[in-house]
């Protein structure tokens, strides 16, 4: 397989085919994040022969014989049919309808058994896609996509360099939905600046409510010195939120979020995983956030953010 660059994906996806189709990000602006930075190019869509090479060998290896004897013999679990792919890259959603159609194609004809593909994307990548572009989307097998959508606040949307604003967030992601497109939403922790996560995360639950993610996913803002937000704290242009003002900002957004969905705290910057259905689990949830929040000290929260080597 191609691998080009470190492969992000989400947790839920450890069980998904990742196939490389693209690698980095087409905005590379935001001002926290410092993923993709190990490419020497910003984005990058490989070349469909590469994609059919790699469909070929996950065929190969979940059909041929010798596969699944050298499986055997190394006591090594047998191939399962591939059910599900994901596409590498933070956004290949923001590839031409025609280009995304003819990548489906090619994994439903060399992987058959496959029911869906899955991807990140921006909340920007459905904008120069008509209603029924998104609709062939659907049909083709795209569904359960992942966007870091960060928050709903304006001011932090903004100044991140998000390249987008709550609205938008409401307007793409009701094509979206009204496209049958399921997708879940990353929110950064942290985002809207000290003194400030509360009202984010109000905010925040202002827009989600609105609409129908199948997973609310916090992560908690880790600032790495080769990023732009690290030189705006530098010459005092924005203050990060204390460890614990995050925990209370979580706490925030699960007491306001009203609708039906997952909300799951998971992967490296979230030194406490926590995951439960809203609304059935909200109340073991808010106890959740309040053990760390009577039990943990500040410091010690900050040594484990410090020690962070990467996400
Ligand atoms: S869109 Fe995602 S990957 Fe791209 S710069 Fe922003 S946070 Fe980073």
């Amino acid at each position: 397989m191609h691998y080009t660059g470190t492969i992000w994906r989400p947790p839920y996806e450890a069980d998904s085919l990742l196939l490389e189709v693209t690698a980095g990000c087409t905005h590379h602006n935001c001002k926290f994040c410092t993923l993709y930075r190990d490419l020497p190019f910003r984005f990058r869509m490989f070349p469909l022969e590469d994609i059919e090479s790699d469909l070929l060998e996950a065929q190969l290896l979940c059909t041929d014989p010798i596969a699944r004897m050298t499986a055997r013999l190394r006591q090594l679990p047998q191939p399962e049919p591939v059910r599900r792919v994901f596409l590498t890259g933070a956004n290949p959603f923001v590839l031409q309808t025609e280009k995304l159609l003819a990548i489906a194609e090619r994994i439903h004809r060399y992987l058959p058994s496959v029911e869906s593909i899955g991807c990140f994307a921006r909340v920007t990548d459905s904008v120069n896609k008509t209603d029924e572009d998104l609709a062939q989307l659907r049909q083709a097998g795209y569904n359960g996509l992942t966007i870091g959508a960060e928050t709903g606040d304006n001011d932090a949307l903004s100044f991140m360099n998000k390249g987008y604003t709550a609205r938008d967030i409401l307007t793409q992601c009701r094509r979206l939905e009204a496209a049958g497109i399921e997708y879940g939403f990353f929110y950064l922790t942290g985002i809207s600046g000290k003194g400030k996560g509360d009202a984010g995360a109000k905010a925040t639950a202002e827009i989600f409510n609105q609409l129908h993610p199948f997973l609310v996913g916090p992560n908690m803002l880790t600032i790495y010195p080769d990023s732009g937000l690290y030189q705006e704290i530098r010459r005092g242009a924005w203050q990060e939120e204390g460890e614990l003002e995050k925990y209370r900002e979580l706490r925030t957004l699960v007491e306001n979020l009203r609708i039906s969905t997952y909300f799951a705290a998971m992967g490296a910057s979230n030194e406490f995983q926590f995951h439960g259905k809203l609304p059935e689990d909200r109340d073991r949830l808010l106890a959740a956030l309040d053990r760390i929040l009577s039990g943990e000290q500040e410091d010690d929260l900050r040594d484990y953010r410090r020690n962070l080597p990467h996400l």
